[in-house]
């Protein structure tokens, strides 16, 4: 089997600053493509070290797979130890030297000439694009060795190692072997370890296709990823597992493609022509803002209010007096008000639907109830008004991102 190692650079590393989460990330990943990691490096920011820990590596693995210091300043040497050890030259990438530019027309701060530093790859290297930033990646590929540069910043190294890394590996790397099918399953209203409990034997066993959940704002997705000669064989095995899994989770599977559970609902609700409205508390216009993140959801989504404060839900989405304050009030936290919320939103916006969500966010209870309630409530038009009450775990950014797609998975239900 391929053998890597993985160099973690930076000395933030070392002080015990920040957690090195890109070493798990990458050793998971690998591991999936059947890549065996046997070492994992931490280095700091130091020209000679790095160049040392490269040294070795290549002494000891066919993959060298490096995180961090490819960004703009004195300290990011990754590249240039990278070419000294390689005896290769840097020069810039004109490609990514026009997105970095790109990126700084029209803005008050000025591009400095550090800035030119992300634009930079090794002689003969292949550029790997970055989506979420600005500094380029690099693949190269010497005796036999191959050599991945990716950035720190977990949500720039991420989506390079998925979408440029990964296929580079196949094209260069994984070439003997069948080539790697995979499908992502996203679920939503289950948390990442009911989920896992619940496929703990699947997850366990698992050899061919390989299960790998992951949770992200709110949703979990699982890749299964197999080898197989040909597309079809590697559908029918993915198809059969997904149905296990299908059959153990029968309530939680929204999509079999990765898309956000708003994705799914605004392309639900185009075909069938039904519009949507929102009224939020807790959430402070998350759920509106998921939603109009979607392109194309003006189609569905015409509008919502924020009423955050007391006053705002009586003056604009005539939630009743009593209904908020008073001894035996039930309070803004309560069946009544999200009920009153979604009806009045739909009414606002002469809506098909309208959804609310108030709850107690923390860190602090409010009106003496328990952090992490939370109510959501779906109208429709010429229906009864239904409400949910859930009682979400979690510090306050956790329950306002669980909050708003558990109530678009409920509206989508
Ligand atoms: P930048 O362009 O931001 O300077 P870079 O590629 O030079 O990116 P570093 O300067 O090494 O990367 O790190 C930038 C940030 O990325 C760090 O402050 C940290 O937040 C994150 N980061 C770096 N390395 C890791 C790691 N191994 N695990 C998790 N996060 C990391
Ligand atoms: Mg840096």
């Amino acid at each position: 089997a391929v053998k890597a190692e993985i160099i973690a650079v930076g000395t933030e590393l070392l002080l015990g600053q920040i957690t090195n989460t890109n070493a798990r990330y990458l050793s998971q990943q690998l591991s999936y493509l059947g890549i065996d990691v046997y070492y994992q490096t931490v280095v700091g920011d130091n020209l000679n070290r790095l160049k040392q820990a490269i040294e070795l590596a290549s002494s000891r693995a066919d993959v060298i797979v490096f995180s961090g210091g490819i960004g703009p300043t004195q300290d990011d040497l990754t590249k240039d130890a990278l070419g000294e050890v390689l005896g290769r030259s840097l020069h810039i990438h004109a490609e990514s030297m026009q997105a970095v530019e790109k990126f700084f027309e029209g803005r008050d701060k000025p591009m400095t000439e550090n800035n030119r530093r992300q634009a930079i790859i090794l002689e003969n290297s292949d550029p790997l694009p970055n989506e979420a930033g600005l500094a380029v990646g690099v693949a190269i590929s010497q005796d036999e060795k191959h050599y991945i540069v990716l950035p720190g910043p977990p949500k720039e190294l991420q989506p390079m190692f998925e979408n440029q890394a990964i296929p580079w590996l196949l094209e260069h790397v994984l070439t003997d072997e069948y080539p790697i099918y995979s499908k992502m399953l996203k679920f939503a209203g289950i948390g990442e370890s009911a989920l896992e409990d619940a496929l703990l034997d699947l997850i366990s066993a698992q050899t061919d296709p390989t299960i790998a959940p992951y949770a992200k704002e709110g949703e979990v997705t699982i890749r299964l990823t197999t080898k197989a000669p040909d597309e079809k064989e590697a559908m029918s095995k993915l198809k059969a597992m997904e149905a296990q899994i299908r059959e153990r989770l029968p309530d939680y599977m929204y999509a079999d493609q990765n898309i956000t559970i708003e994705h799914q609902i605004i392309q639900m609700m185009t075909g069938m022509k039904l519009t949507l409205a929102a009224a939020e508390s807790c959430t402070g216009g998350l759920v509106m803002q998921n939603l109009t993140t979607i392109p194309g959801s003006a189609l569905v989504f015409m509008g919502g209010v924020v009423s955050y404060s007391n006053e705002m839900k009586e003056q604009i989405l005539n939630v009743p007096h009593e209904l908020l304050e008073g001894e035996n009030a039930p309070g803004a936290v309560s069946e009544e008000v999200a009920e009153v919320m979604a009806d009045q939103a739909r009414l606002l916006l002469d809506t098909d639907f309208a959804v609310s969500v108030t709850g107690v966010a923390g860190p602090g209870s409010s009106e003496r109830k328990p952090v992490g309630l939370v109510y959501i409530a779906i109208a429709e038009r010429d229906r009864q008004t239904e409400v949910f009450k859930l009682n979400l775990k979690g510090n306050r950014e956790a329950i306002r991102i669980r909050s708003a797609k558990s109530l678009m998975y409920r509206l989508w239900l």
